[in-house]
C-alpha cells in the first residue's frame, strides 16, 4: 500500500465516520465498511458490495486494510495457540488463544516490548520498542478469527470429527464472532502507557458493527498506572485487571519498578474509584507466585487487608518460568496455603491454570523477535540482574 494511503484498521467508529463525513458520504457508511472487515473479515473493497462502485474506486485509491503477517504458529497440547506477528516496520509481537469449556480468550499484545522491567517478566528483557497502533491491535482479533475459522472449514472439508458440531465459517454473518468471547489485554507491553490506541481498538472490540463483546469480556491489564486508571474510568468502560504481586511498598518496588512512582496506596485508591463507577464492579488483583519471595501466610494476611478495601477478586499465577529467570514458582501447597487465607477472609480467590507451557504461551512468557532482543539480554547479564 503507497504511504499515503490510510489504514482503515486504525479508525473506530467515530473515525470512520469523519473519515466519510470529510468526503460528503453519510456517516453510515461506517458500519458498512465496520461488518465487511471486521465481521465478514474482508478485505478487497471490490467486494463489498452495498457501497456504490465509485465509493469504492475511491476507497481503492486512498485506502487500505492491511494487517500484519503471521510469520509463526504454534499450537499447544491443551489447544492453546501462539501466532507471532510481524509488523510492517519488521518488528513482531504475539498472540495467545486460550479456549476453556464455556468461553475462549484471546491474549492481546498493545506494545512491542515493554519500558516498565518488572523482574519476573520475560518480556521486560527485550526492552521497549514502540506502541502499537490501533489497527496492529485489533488486527489480532482480525486474525484469530481468521485462523480459528479456516480450521474449522478445514475439519468440515476433512469431515474429521469436530469439536463443535457447527463448524464457525466467516463467510457466514456473524458466525465468526463466537469463536473468541473474550479478549484480555495482557500479552507484551503495559495498555495503559499506549492509552489512546488501546482505548481506539477497544471500542471496536465493543463495537455492536464490529466485535461486538460486552464490557464485561473486555479487560485490560495494568501494572498500576495510576492517572490513566482514572482517565480509562472515565474514557472507556471495560473490566480491569491490575498486577499487584506484592502487599507491601518494599517488595513491590522490586517486583514492579513502576511502583516507585505509584505506590501502594495510590494505586489502592484509583481502583476504589474505578469500581465505584458501575455497579457490582470488581476489580481483578493478579498475583504471581514467586518461591520464597511474596508467598508466605504473612503476605497472604496482608494482601487480605489491602484487598477487603476494594471490591475485589484474586488471580493468583503460577510463575511461568523462562531461560535465565530469577525465580521458582511456588510449591502447590504453598498456593493452596495461600490462597485458603485469602478464601477464608471472603475474597473470591482462584489459582490459574498455567496455559500454553510446551509453547512459551503462558503468561510472561511472551517475546517477540525484536532487533534488540540479544543486546538487552546480554547487557543485563553483564550488569549482574539475576535475581531479586
Ligand atoms: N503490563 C500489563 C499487562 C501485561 S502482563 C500488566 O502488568 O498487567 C500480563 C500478566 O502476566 C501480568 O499480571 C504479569 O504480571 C504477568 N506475568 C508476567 N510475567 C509472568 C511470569 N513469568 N509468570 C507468570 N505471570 C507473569
Amino acid at each position: 500500500m503507497a504511504q499515503d494511503k490510510v489504514n482503515l484498521l486504525n479508525f473506530d467508529r467515530r473515525a470512520l465516520e469523519a473519515f466519510f463525513t470529510a468526503q460528503g458520504e453519510k456517516a453510515f457508511r461506517a458500519s458498512q465498511i465496520m461488518k465487511w472487515v471486521h465481521q465478514r473479515g474482508v478485505t478487497d473493497f471490490a467486494a463489498m458490495t452495498d457501497l456504490s462502485k465509485a465509493l469504492r474506486a475511491r476507497l481503492q485509491e486512498q485506502a487500505g486494510v492491511v494487517l500484519p503477517e503471521v510469520i509463526h504458529r504454534q499450537r499447544s497440547r491443551d489447544g492453546t495457540r501462539k501466532w507471532l506477528l510481524r509488523l510492517a516496520d519488521g518488528n513482531a509481537v504475539e498472540t495467545v488463544f486460550i479456549p476453556e469449556s464455556d468461553r475462549s480468550t484471546l491474549c492481546v499484545s498493545s506494545q512491542v516490548g515493554c519500558s516498565l522491567n518488572c523482574s519476573f517478566c520475560s518480556t521486560a528483557r527485550q526492552g521497549y520498542n514502540r506502541n502499537l497502533e490501533t489497527g496492529e491491535i485489533v488486527a489480532q482479533l482480525w486474525i484469530a478469527r481468521q485462523e480459528l475459522s479456516r480450521e474449522g472449514l478445514v475439519r468440515q472439508a476433512t469431515r474429521e470429527p469436530a469439536a463443535n458440531p457447527d463448524p464457525p465459517s466467516m463467510a457466514r454473518e456473524g458466525a465468526g464472532l463466537r469463536l473468541v468471547t473474550n479478549v484480555v489485554l495482557m500479552g507484551m507491553g503495559e495498555p495503559l502507557l499506549n492509552f489512546e490506541a488501546v482505548v481506539r481498538a477497544m471500542r471496536l472490540m465493543m463495537d455492536d458493527h464490529a466485535y461486538g463483546l460486552s464490557r464485561r469480556r473486555v479487560t485490560l491489564s495494568t501494572a498500576g498506572v495510576v492517572p490513566a486508571i482514572d482517565r480509562l474510568r472515565e474514557t472507556c468502560d471495560v473490566s480491569l485487571a491490575v498486577s499487584l504481586h506484592a502487599p507491601d511498598d518494599a517488595l513491590r518496588d522490586r517486583l514492579v519498578p513502576l511502583n516507585r512512582k505509584y505506590p501502594i496506596a495510590e494505586l489502592m485508591a484509583a481502583c476504589r474509584r474505578y469500581a465505584a463507577a458501575a455497579p457490582r464492579r470488581r476489580i481483578t488483583f493478579e498475583y504471581v507466585m514467586l518461591a520464597g519471595v511474596n508467598d508466605s501466610p504473612a503476605h497472604a494476611r496482608r494482601l487480605l487487608a489491602l484487598m477487603r478495601t476494594v471490591p475485589s477478586k484474586v488471580n493468583l499465577i503460577p510463575f511461568n518460568p523462562f531461560p535465565g529467570a530469577p525465580y521458582r514458582c511456588s510449591p502447590p501447597p504453598v498456593i493452596d496455603a495461600f490462597r485458603e487465607v485469602l478464601v477464608a477472609g471472603g475474597i473470591t480467590t482462584v489459582t490459574r491454570k498455567t496455559r500454553g507451557g510446551d509453547i512459551a504461551a503462558a503468561c510472561g512468557q511472551l517475546v517477540g523477535e525484536v532487533r534488540d532482543r540479544t543486546r538487552r539480554s546480554l547487557r543485563m547479564a553483564v550488569a549482574g540482574i539475576s535475581g531479586p
